[in-house]
């Protein structure tokens, strides 16, 4: 067990002397590297595989050939990474690993490994460096894919965004060169060199953007390498364009036309007006008001959300037929734009037409030819058809309607009135304009005809025959006799006289006598029936009208019985007879009609049969 325990006792006596050998030898290295001795430099590109040949060292070294397997030469790495070894058999210098420069320096370059070759017997050191060049075996790297900006519409151009930048770990040319953006008309990027070598990307603008066109951009922004062929990395560069309030609303037409009736009830729409604002949010919230109005009293109103123009008042067209409004839009922002609008009222057949008489003649008088009885005008406070009117009177009328100057117009005769036949005319104007419905207007007008003095008298008998009993007191009333003349008034009265006998012994003027107003006609003495038994006259009916009228007078004419009594005798009339006296009317129709029996003082014997019987007249007294 003793002998054991010394055995294992100097055996690890052995090996630590072993390793502060090894210690030592390493610091002696470590001591010829820091001194910098002149070297010799290998290199290689990364990623080459591992065996590959590096260097042939006896040759470099100046060395006998086999001396490096005879003094057992060594490679010592920095570090604990073996990446370099000798071939066995021949002693050329191999890649013992595949060496990734990006790992093992970074971005220092150039990558530089340094290494011993160690010699025994005698102990001789080399120093040696191996260069790992880079491959261009990483491509950018944006540290994200997508980078979002807000750049408002009001930025002007030529201001700088920098962008996050994109990382190649290569070395050298092999490294991020450069940046590219995709083709657009608002930016170009640049690409900056940085104080720390580094490159970044800065964005510029080179047109002023506009959110109301495009209110957002996708660009692709690409870094470059300088590596052959350039590997690239791209992100995308999301650009949201901020609002401002740079758009006023707008209405599409500057000059709008409306109509409405003017019956519309109130709250009818009558226009809605749109204006657009291309801004978002309150920028582009359009509020709408009555700018200007010709008339304080306007009779419209505008909802300031929808733009929608109500009627508030009732129209009339009568008496305002256009409304000219400015209609104002405003935004959130406060900016405005105006329009013009005209509301035209459209009208209605609410009037009737009026008639307005200007003169009226009447009474007319008779006989005239066509003469104007009137003038009148027509009016209808509507219009076009609502205010064209027809205008007419009865036809069986004798009037007619004529034209005059604009709507001015005369009712004239037809022709000669007869005031005999029709003293009064009511006259009914009708005008109905054209409109829907049909209004009607009625004007009455009396026409009264005024007499002229062209009717002579007419005696209401032919004839008359009158009795008289004879022996009668002087002025006795003994008959009367009527004319009538058919004019009025004045034109109508009538005067009766007694015609101047044709025969001049005719005491006529001595026997009766009329009186001119009522036709009473008196015997002016006793009659004598023995001395005239009849008698003949004639009286004459002079109508007193103008001065053109007067003296015409009816004589009655024709043929007289032959039984009116000789008158011509004197003597005493007998009490008991009756006198005929008759006279003649002017038609000389037929029949003669008898007064009822004039019998003055009649004496109480003297009978109706009595006169029946002394009815028939012996003689007769001829005028004519
Ligand atoms: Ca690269
Ligand atoms: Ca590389
Ligand atoms: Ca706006
Ligand atoms: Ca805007
Ligand atoms: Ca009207
Ligand atoms: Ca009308």
């Amino acid at each position: 067990m003793e002998v054991e325990r010394d055995i294992t006792k100097e055996m690890e006596q052995t090996k630590i002397h072993h390793k502060k050998r090894q210690v030592m030898i390493f610091i002696i290295l470590m001591l010829l590297w820091e001194a910098g001795s002149e070297s010799i430099q290998y290199s290689v590109l990364e990623e080459t595989e591992s065996g590959t040949l590096v260097a042939n060292l006896t040759k470099d070294l100046g060395l006998r050939m086999g001396e490096l397997a005879v003094r057992r030469a060594r490679v010592v790495c920095k570090g604990n990474r073996q990446y370099l070894q000798f071939d066995p058999l021949t002693y050329d210098l191999l890649l013992n690993e595949k060496l990734d420069r990006e790992e093992l320096c970074g971005s220092t370059e150039p990558c530089v490994l340094p290494f011993q070759v160690l010699l025994e017997n005698p102990l001789q050191f080399f120093q040696a460096a191996l260069v790992v060049r880079d491959i261009n075996d990483h491509a950018p790297e944006f540290p994200a894919r997508e980078m979002l900006l807000k750049i408002s519409e009001i930025t002007t151009p030529g201001k700088l965004f920098p962008l996050k930048m994109a990382q190649d770990l290569d070395a050298g040319s092999n490294s991020l060169q450069s940046y590219i953006i995709s083709s657009n008309p608002h930016f170009h990027v640049l690409t900056r060199n940085r104080k720390d070598g580094r490159k970044s990307p800065e964005m510029v603008l080179d047109k002023a953007l506009d959110r109301e066109e495009q209110p957002e951009l996708r660009l692709t922004l690409t870094a470059l390498d300088g590596g052959s062929p350039p590997r690239s990395g791209t992100t995308e560069i999301h650009i949201l364009v901020l609002d401002i309030n740079d758009n006023a609303p707008e209405f599409a037409q500057e000059f709008y036309e409306a109509q409405v009736s003017e019956n519309s009830t109130l709250g009818s729409l009558v226009i809605t007006l749109s204006a657009t604002d291309l801004d978002s949010g309150s920028f582009g919230e359009v509020f709408y008001a009555l700018f200007q109005v010709d008339d304080v009293n306007q009779p419209f109103e505008i909802n300031p959300n929808t733009g929608e123009i109500r009627l508030r008042k009732t129209l009339d067209f009568e008496e305002i037929q256009s409304y000219h409004v400015d209609v104002e839009a405003t935004d959130g922002g406060g900016l405005s734009e105006k329009c013009s609008l005209v509301i035209k009222v459209l009208d209605v057949n609410d009037n009737a037409p009026e008639v307005t008489v200007s003169s009226l003649i009447s009474p007319i008088p008779e006989n005239l030819p066509e003469i104007i009885v009137a003038v009148f005008s027509i009016s209808d406070a509507d219009s076009g058809h609502n205010q064209q009117v027809i205008c007419s009177i009865d036809d069986y009328l004798p009037f007619f309607l004529r034209p005059s100057v604009e709507n001015f117009y005369t009712l004239v005769t037809e022709g000669a009135l007869d005031r005999e036949s029709r003293a009064e005319y009511n006259i009914t104007i009708t005008v109905t304009d054209m409109g829907t419905p049909r209004l009607k207007t009625e004007h009455n007008i009396t026409v009264l005809v005024s007499d002229v003095n062209d009717n002579a008298p007419a005696f209401t008998q032919a004839s008359y025959t009158l009795r008289v009993r004879e022996n009668n007191s002087p002025a006795l009333h003994i008959g009367t006799v009527s004319a009538t003349d058919t004019d009025a008034g004045a034109n109508a009265q009538v005067t009766y006289s007694l015609l101047p006998p044709a025969d001049p012994h005719v005491p006529l003027a001595s026997l009766v006598s009329i009186n001119a107003d009522n036709g009473h006609l008196f015997a002016l003495r006793s009659l004598d029936y023995e001395a005239l038994r009849a008698f003949e006259f004639r009286v004459g009916a002079c109508g007193r009208g103008g001065a053109a009228r007067a003296g015409r007078c009816s004589v009655p004419e024709g043929p007289f019985p032959g039984h009116l009594v000789d008158v011509s005798g004197t003597g005493t009339l007998s009490h008991s007879y009756q006198y005929q006296v008759c006279l003649s009317g002017g038609t000389g129709t037929s029949e003669f009609k008898f007064l009822k029996p004039i019998l003055p003082n009649f004496s109480p014997q003297a009978t109706g049969k009595e006169m029946e019987e002394n009815s028939t007249v012996r003689n007769s007294f001829l005028f004519s």
